[in-house]
């Protein structure tokens, strides 16, 4: 470890120098306050300094105030080492931001020791950063890992209740519309009745693949409960929602997937499908002027998500393995 010794008496530089010797620490010397503190801004890798009170160009309060100012990652242990031993000097040494003072005339056995406390709480300090920086990483895999569903490796349900959040932020306050498609898989039930749960559980990693190939990069899809999936499509207007919906249901048509308990011999998807609008239920029916006039608030993103399930339960209702539209 290095060690800057700021003193502008070279007979008691050479006293520090020989003393350190018997140690492991690698002494820098400056002969005053500006260069003790020019040396300090030129490199990152002093973490302990000694340095007297009284010197030329900058004393060594200024030089600890300065090094408690700056902003740096790592921890400096300062022990300032002065003729101004008086108690009133001591606090103000502290107050500065020194850890440790030793008064002149000194035991250079005395020194030594604080020298080695110094190191020890470097050390200490040391541990403590590396282990908050590993829960700091730990805590982002988390963040991560709490956002997609183990299974289908998609995004959850809560990763899918925030993107609708920052999409309806946006909506509300750009006018920066959204859709959403609703998918849910037809007669699943019966699929893991006849193939049984793990073949099923591959359906809804084969169903999640499908899904995210036929969108854009700018669409997301989460899984949304058991065995449906929602598509948030920013920008997006119900006619332009419509056409990408009918193409995930097609797309997973065309897999052919067998599925001996459904009405087709295939495996299907229902969906629907619904865009946000800019007003509410009951001022739908006016123009984005009137309802500006009154006032009206726009559609809150559980209303969208609702429509979206009418239309999805509608398609069920219709004959499955076809998309409705709110
Ligand atoms: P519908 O066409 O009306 O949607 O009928 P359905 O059978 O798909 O719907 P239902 O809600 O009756 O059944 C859904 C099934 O999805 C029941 C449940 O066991 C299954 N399921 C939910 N999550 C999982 C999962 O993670 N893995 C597997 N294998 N099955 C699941
Ligand atoms: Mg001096
Ligand atoms: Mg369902
Ligand atoms: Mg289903």
């Amino acid at each position: 470890m290095n060690i800057l010794i700021a003193e502008d008496e070279k007979s008691v530089r050479m006293m520090l120098k020989a003393a350190l010797r018997k140690t492991k620490l690698k002494p820098i010397i400056a002969c005053d306050g500006r260069e003790a503190w020019d040396i300090l801004c030129a490199r990152d890798d002093i973490r302990l300094v000694l340095t007297d009170w009284m010197m030329p160009e900058m004393d060594g309060l200024s030089l600890v105030k300065k090094i408690r100012e700056r902003k740096s990652e790592k921890y400096t242990y300062i022990i300032m080492l002065t003729a101004l031993a008086t108690r009133h000097n001591m606090l103000d040494g502290f107050a500065a931001g020194a850890d440790d003072y030793v008064s002149k005339p000194f035991h250079i056995s005395e020194l030594l020791v604080r020298i080695r406390a110094g190191e020890r709480v470097l050390k200490l300090e040391d541990a403590l950063s590396e282990k908050n920086e590993e829960l700091t990483n730990l805590n982002k895999k988390l963040v991560g890992l709490a956002r997609v569903d183990a299974l289908s490796q998609i995004g959850n349900r809560l990763a899918f209740n925030e993107e609708m959040e920052k999409r309806q932020a946006e909506a509300a306050r750009y006018n920066r519309g959204y859709a959403i498609i609703m998918c849910d898989i037809d007669r699943f039930k019966q699929y893991n009745d006849t193939y049984g749960h793990p073949v099923g559980d591959k359906l809804i990693r084969l169903i999640a693949t499908t899904l995210k190939e036929q969108l854009r990069s700018t669409d997301q899809v989460f899984r949304y409960g058991g065995e449906e999936f929602a598509v948030v499509l920013p920008e997006q207007d119900i006619e332009g929602a419509t056409v990408v919906a009918e193409k995930i249901r097609a797309a997973v048509e065309g897999k052919q997937i067998e599925h001996k308990g459904s009405d087709t011999d295939t495996l299907t998807l229902s969906l629907g499908v619904a865009a946000w609008q800019n007003y509410g239920a009951q001022e739908r029916n006016q123009t984005p002027e009137q309802a500006q006039e009154q006032e009206c608030e726009p559609e809150q993103s559980e209303d969208v998500i609702k429509r979206a399930d009418n239309a999805l339960y509608e398609a069920k209702q219709s004959g499955r393995n076809r998309v409705c539209n709110a």
